[in-house]
């Protein structure tokens, strides 16, 4: 079947506009559009006509069959879609269509007819034309891998939908008081519906460093929501302090994206004066979410303990050398319903005692980033070897437990 033969099927079967039959031959020939490829090979059918070709009658005005005019429309769906977006930041975007049924339809019924080897669907000559025309009248490009906004151009609703991907800021936080866990959890009594037990909240605890940190930027960002990545967890009552927990804050459908984000940081502190702060924010990637949720970050901890009989300095401070190097951890008790029973292997690299007053000790611990450090005190009833308890044969009582250090090679956050 040569391109004449199947030209002459395509427009026996009724009045067809230059993109749809040009569409049939779409993968033919480069640098043309389908409404070129359609007009070149009417001329040529033209010609061929006045040979006496049976019954060969070139469509000319009358409406498409197929699209049903549609593609005399794409400049009233490049305007809708502009019109559209006109209040959103954005610098990249891409063009989709949810088609009707009948399109398709006659799309299949033309392929089977003409036994066109060479056709695209009408979907993306859509999606491509309409999409070069937006760039056009914004200037604002098109990216196949991760836009800005995608527009979904609905042809059995006549309108346009938007989607706006999310945006990501990159910080870190210090947790300046107890109590607060790091997101959101769900009242235990009611799930989330709300209750006598949580005020009708549905929360488990009043707010969180992620409802702190994420109203000011929702606000901002004109986004319909947001959530708070974080580069590991701290206990509820631990502080959060030296430089602070790494977190990818991912702010959802963003409206606008280019705020400043030096004000939004004072913004976010001001408002929580001495409960929560925020250092260097700065926007990256969404890559970046996976980096910090796999990084193996080396920690530094205070601890506050209390000890079950008073111990001398120097044997509290040769316990704490000896607790230097390899620890065998077992699962703790505490965790091991949510976690595999097994021994992880972690390393403590370093051991300070900052005060000793009694029976209560500050210390401080450089460790690998994995390691139980409650355990590593009280020892879990010997899941946990070496543990201070036993190196210094007395009960160990963890009485604070603050993350001070959290370090990360910043690097590697694009
Ligand atoms: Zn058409
Ligand atoms: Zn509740």
């Amino acid at each position: 079947m040569d391109l004449i033969e199947v030209a002459i099927k395509v427009v026996r079967e009724g009045p067809i506009c230059d993109s749809c039959l040009g569409r049939q031959f779409a993968k033919l020939s480069t640098g043309l559009t389908n409404k070129e490829r359609g007009m070149a090979v009417k001329t040529v059918l033209s010609m061929m006509s006045v040979q006496n070709i049976e019954n060969l009658k070139i469509p000319d005005k009358e409406k498409c069959w197929i699209c049903n005019g549609l593609f005399d429309k794409l400049e009233y769906w490049a305007n809708k879609a502009v019109e559209e977006i006109k209040d959103h930041d954005y610098e990249t975007f891409l063009v989709g269509t949810n088609v009707t049924g009948l399109l398709s339809e006659n799309e299949e019924i033309i392929w089977t007819e003409s036994q066109t080897q060479w056709a695209e669907p009408a979907k993306s000559e859509l999606n491509r034309e309409v999409g070069k025309l937006i760039s056009q009248k914004t200037l604002k490009e098109v990216d196949f891998s991760r836009p800005d906004l995608v527009l979904i151009l609905d042809l059995e609703d006549d309108l346009v939908k938007i989607k706006s991907n999310s945006l990501f800021i990159y910080g870190r936080y210090r947790k300046l008081i107890r109590g607060i866990p790091q997101t959101r959890l769900f009242c235990k009594e009611c799930g989330g519906s709300g209750c006598e037990v949580c005020e009708g909240t549905g929360k488990r605890y009043k707010e969180s460093v992620e409802e702190l940190l994420i109203w000011a930027a929702l606000d901002r960002f004109r986004g319909s929501n947001a959530s708070l990545h974080g580069a590991g967890r701290e206990d509820i009552d631990a502080l959060m302090l030296g430089n602070g927990r790494p977190f990818v804050l991912e702010i959802k459908d963003p409206i606008l994206r280019n705020v400043d984000l030096a004000s939004l940081k004072n913004e976010i502190n001001e408002e929580n004066f001495g409960k929560l702060e925020v250092l260097g924010l700065k926007y990256v990637n969404k890559s970046t979410v996976k980096t910090i949720k796999t990084i193996k970050a080396d920690k530094v901890y205070r601890v506050k303990i209390s000890l079950d009989k008073n111990v001398e300095r120097e044997k509290l401070e040769g316990a704490l050398i000896n607790l230097k190097g390899v620890i065998k951890q077992k699962t703790p008790n505490r965790v091991i319903k949510r976690r595999a029973d097994l021994i992880r292997v972690r390393k403590v690299h370093d051991t300070e005692l900052k005060s000793l007053e009694g029976d209560t000790a500050v210390i401080e611990i450089d460790c690998e980033g994995g390691l139980y450090i409650k355990e590593l005190m009280t020892g879990d009833d010997g899941r946990t070897n070496p543990n201070l308890s036993d190196l210094l044969d007395t009960n160990v009582k963890v009485n604070e437990l603050d993350v001070t250090n959290v370090q990360i090679d910043e690097g590697h956050i694009i």
